[in-house]
């Protein structure tokens, strides 16, 4: 760890008048020092990164800062980003004291070194610029063939280039926002008492017994070994048998809560689902907490105070990136015809959730709702609700939390008929303990339950669905030994990162997105 504070920045930077070193040799480019008006020995000059010096602007100081080259406008002003922050550092270069052939080479995307003094900035825009006194182009970037240039590109091209796309405005605050919801995830767990548990990647059971699976095997694509009856003989395969990547680490994760109590885990999940929506990735990370002795409602609980602890921490870490992507929706929302606008800006859309208690409604009172709407009466839904046990689909949910509700809406209560088999059946042997939380402009953002405790109910339930309980005999011990009522949920990480960001399609939130016919880079 570094120290923080001024005394870091003391360590590191170094004021005054030590003598200048005649030539910087080992450094080997072009060492030029301007001007003489600063002196310092080079081997005790600290490296900062923008944000370090933009967020504590020390005027005097004499600093190295490395990055890449924004924008050089007049010969003269050089827009340095390294990534550690929005904002660029604009370093001031004297350019009758550096040679003509060096400074054709600031182009953009090159990086620099670049040593100088702080100084208070005389234009608009910044508090502090660099005096450049010295400047290393670390590595040079042909214009002609970089495709990144200082003006505005569209989501769709980024994403061809999406090796390079992090170096722009959009994709850094993306990636950077989505660090800090990542730390938000752990911190909120671990400040309630969960522990971080790791189910397996490769796994032999399926979770939702949905069949979207991505099969792990080393058997040749051509010609694997045949059983006597034509079938594909998996004791020659690695595992001894099947084995695909994890759609979901829950059930695993339900052990981990019989032991320890709370734990969640967060991480990769993998569904071979040919859904090309803009909520949809073939790989997608997700968190899944589960809890000895909470009920649904421990459980809506929880994961309302989840969501809003992400929020809240995004808002506060974030501002400088926030207020950036705030604009960029804004500037997106005028382009749209006025019925598909928000109306809210980012930042207010985050503060209402924030400040509002999500709505609570039983599957049944939204059927009743939907059946009543006017899309349903005017048929306007791709999906018209006629009776009670219809899945919802994303246009019913949108519904009710963006037209309805105007609120993050938690319903719960479903048709057993319509949600996985681990869930606790309801005295009314027909609805589930299931509980999904919606989101505005997202739709499904947390699909959760109680998990059925009794074994004898689960094992007819498996029987029902058609997975035979003795290859999850291990998932049935739970329910053997010491079994207690508990719950647990899973939250899609890439739609939170949507909805704190306001990008609309998940392929932007995550650096290399997989979805059907896609696995570049
Ligand atoms: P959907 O109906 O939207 O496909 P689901 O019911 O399949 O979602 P769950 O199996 O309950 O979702 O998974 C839990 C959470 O994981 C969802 O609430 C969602 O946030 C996220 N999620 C599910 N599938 C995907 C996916 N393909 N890409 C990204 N996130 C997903
Ligand atoms: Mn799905």
């Amino acid at each position: 760890m570094f120290p923080k504070g001024d005394d870091f920045f003391e360590k590191r930077t170094k004021r005054g008048s030590e003598t200048l070193p005649e030539a910087d040799q080992d450094c080997g480019i072009l060492p030029i020092f301007a001007g003489g008006k600063s002196h310092f020995a080079s081997y005790i000059m600290p490296t900062l990164t923008v944000s370090e010096i933009l967020r504590q602007p020390k005027v005097g100081d004499i600093v190295t800062v490395k990055g890449w080259v924004r924008t050089f406008r007049s010969n003269r002003f050089i827009a340095l980003n390294d990534g550690s922050c929005q904002g660029n550092l604009q370093a001031v270069v004297d350019f009758e004291a550096f040679p003509e052939e060096l400074l054709k080479r600031v182009t953009t995307g090159a990086s620099l070194a670049i040593t100088g003094e702080l100084v208070a900035s005389q234009g608009a825009g910044q508090t502090v610029e660099i005096s450049v006194q010295k400047l290393e182009v670390l590595g040079d970037c042909p214009t002609e063939s970089y495709p990144l240039q200082p003006k505005r590109h569209s989501l769709e091209f980024l994403r061809e280039i999406a090796h390079l796309r992090m170096r722009t405005n959009t994709f850094g605050a993306v990636m950077r926002v989505r660090h800090a919801a990542a730390f938000a995830v752990h911190q909120f767990f671990n400040d309630q008492g969960f522990f971080y548990l790791n189910t397996p990647i490769i796994t032999a059971s399926d979770a939702e017994g949905a069949g979207e699976l991505f099969r792990v095997t080393t058997l040749p694509a051509d010609g694997a070994p045949k059983k006597e009856d034509g079938t594909t003989d998996f004791s020659e395969d690695f595992f001894e048998k099947p084995t695909n990547l994890t759609v979901s680490g829950q059930l695993e994760g339900e052990l981990g809560a019989m032991a320890l109590g709370k734990i969640y885990t967060f991480g990769p999940t993998f569904r071979a689902e040919n859904s090309n929506t803009t909520r949809h990735l073939s790989e997608f990370w997700m968190i899944e907490p589960e809890m000895a002795f909470f009920d649904l409602n421990d459980n809506m609980e929880l994961a309302e105070a989840f969501c809003k602890h992400i929020i809240r921490y995004v808002l506060t870490h974030c501002q400088e990136d926030l207020a950036f992507l705030d604009q960029r929706l804004e500037q997106e929302e005028k382009s749209k015809p006025q019925d598909q606008r928000s109306g809210q800006g980012l930042l207010e859309k985050l503060q209402f959730v924030l400040d509002n208690p999500f709505v609570r409604c039983t599957y049944t009172e939204a059927i009743d709702i939907l059946k009543d709407s006017k899309p349903n009466k005017k048929g306007q839904f791709k999906y018209p609700i006629e009776e009670w046990g219809a899945d919802l689909q994303s246009e019913h949910e949108r519904f009710l939390v963006e037209k309805h509700f105007k609120s993050p809406v938690i319903l719960f209560d479903y048709p057993a008929k319509i949600k996985a088999f681990y869930m606790r059946l309801n005295e009314d042997g027909k609805t589930v303990r299931a509980m999904d939380v919606l989101f505005p402009g997202i739709g499904e953002i947390v699909g959760g339950s109680q998990r059925e405790e009794r074994h004898d109910v689960l094992v007819e339930k498996m029987q029902a669905v058609g997975i035979e309980p003795e290859l999850l005999g291990w998932y049935l011990d739970t329910r053997k030994f010491g079994t207690c009522v508990h719950s647990g949920f899973g939250l899609g990480f890439e739609r939170m990162v949507q909805f704190v960001t306001g990008m609309g399609n998940i392929r932007d939130v995550i650096p290399f997105p997989r979805t059907p016919g896609n696995a570049e880079f």
